[in-house]
């Protein structure tokens, strides 16, 4: 998944107008093979005529870290379970 970074209008899906900080590509829709890398990338090409950046890549998995002990989690919820089971004790400030 990409956040859009640029607002751009998305001809390949009907014109669809894209916002800044919106999900790309939205719910329900497949763009082309290698269109929202051609959207990422400085570069003008059939799939990116503008060679615009309108694109940013979402990292694949948002980690969270717990403050304790440094594991990752995926979600605020995994590591609130996490510090209930692990360090039920209250972090010192
Ligand atoms: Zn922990």
């Amino acid at each position: 998944m990409y956040t859009v970074i640029k607002d751009f209008k998305d001809r390949f899906d009907g014109g669809r107008a894209y916002k800044t900080g919106d999900t790309y590509p939205r719910k329900g829709f497949s763009p082309h093979a290698g269109r929202a890398e051609a959207l990422a990338i400085n570069a003008v090409s059939k799939l990116n005529r503008t060679g615009g950046i309108y694109l940013e890549l979402e990292s694949a998995a948002e980690k969270i870290t717990c403050p304790v002990c440094g594991k990752e989690y995926k979600s605020e919820a995994a590591l609130a379970s996490h510090i209930a089971d692990k360090h039920p004790e209250p972090i010192p400030e």
